[in-house]
């Protein structure tokens, strides 16, 4: 195992990235490069994916509140594995459009669980559940 830094920084954003890919995405092609940065601290937005088109590049943007260090590594990992879902299905990649839109019939869940991430999805659930009830508190 490489020895990584605790500190959350980009690096270690990629490091996750590359770990969630090649434990539940070893089907999906990197048919165009895909990049991964903290963006802005946002309550409510925890990531998003967007496609440069100019350049053919995804860029994954995660909430800089996940810099704390808190937050369960599993919430994090499950907000990476919830973009990803989107690369898969052609939503801000270069790849075949599955569905008409992004979260069309909870698609995204749906493909999270076919993909075993059980662990994520439960890890996500108990820390959403305290998370929205700490916002609704202030
Ligand atoms: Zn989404």
């Amino acid at each position: 195992m490489p020895r990584v830094s605790l500190l959350r920084d980009n690096k270690w954003l990629l490091y996750r990235l590359d770990l969630i890919w090649s434990e539940y995405f070893q089907d999906v092609t990197q048919t165009n490069p895909v990049h991964i940065r903290f963006g802005r601290y946002s309550k409510y937005r925890l990531g998003s994916i967007k496609l440069n088109r100019k350049t053919d590049r995804s860029y994954i943007t995660i909430t800089s509140m996940f810099k704390q260090p808190q937050i369960p590594t599993e919430v994090v990992d499950h907000t990476i594995a919830h973009e990803l879902v989107h690369f898969a299905h052609g939503f801000s990649s270069k790849r075949a459009r599955l569905h008409k839109y992004p979260h069309a019939g909870g698609v995204v869940d749906k493909e999270m669980k076919e993909r075993g991430m059980w662990e994520l999805i439960k890890a996500y659930k108990i820390w959403v559940k305290q998370y929205r009830q700490k916002l609704l508190s202030e």
